[in-house]
């Protein structure tokens, strides 16, 4: 998505480890208008699927998540970091996520009432780097017998090795934007899987 690209580039800014911050936009004021044009690009994308449900990890991929799962109209569920009092041991399904930018692992959740066999599920979120999150959610549906239809993701980081890993454990991935360098100050760009269709 050229305007996701443009707008990486003008205002994104990088930080050691290969982080780079979108906060004027995404992760912490949001562009309401473009997140909706992302939206409706996952939409189109993803639209012949039959999806069921929209699964996301709180809290970066909520905005976005939600706007698909109006645009779907399906309902739209956020896996919890941590587990309320009221959500006793053997009613969750659960998996371990590693954070990429935080270096500590959470357990993931998502309450057994929100999931079943029947449910075609879409995986949303605002980064890629290694995989670990939308695997993480992937495992959550799979312990649900539900299917995992795909993930859409809004900044893919593609020199790192999330889209293999995922796609060696046969998840589909379409990113709206994707990285191929943040070297030398330098933002360079791969064409995103919304423009190869
Ligand atoms: P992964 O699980 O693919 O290794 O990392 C993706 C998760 O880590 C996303 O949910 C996102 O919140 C966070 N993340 C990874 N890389 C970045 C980054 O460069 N910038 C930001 N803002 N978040 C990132």
């Amino acid at each position: 998505m050229k305007l996701l690209e443009q707008m990486v580039k003008n205002d994104g800014k990088i930080y050691s480890g290969n982080v780079l911050k979108v906060d004027s936009f995404i992760n912490h004021q949001i562009n309401a208008k473009l997140m909706m044009d992302m939206a409706k690009s996952f939409y189109d994308y993803f639209k012949e699927e039959k999806i069921t449900k929209i699964l996301t990890i709180e809290s970066s991929g909520i905005a976005p998540a939600i706007l698909v799962a109006s645009l779907f109209d399906v309902p739209m569920i956020f896996a919890k970091k941590s587990r309320p009092i009221t959500l006793d041991h053997n009613s969750f399904y659960s998996a371990e996520v590693h954070s990429y930018t935080k270096n500590i692992t959470n357990t993931i959740i998502v309450s057994k009432d929100f999931l079943s066999k029947e449910d075609r599920v879409l995986i949303i979120d605002d980064f890629l780097a290694n995989g670990q999150a939308v695997l993480g959610l992937s495992q959550l549906v799979n312990q649900s017998k539900g299917k995992v239809v795909g993930a859409g993701i809004l900044i893919e980081k593609s020199f790192q090795n999330g889209r293999k890993y995922l796609e060696d454990n046969g998840i589909k991935v379409c990113s709206l934007c994707r990285i191929s360098s943040l070297e030398n100050e330098n933002i360079e760009f791969n064409i995103a899987d919304d423009e190869i269709r």
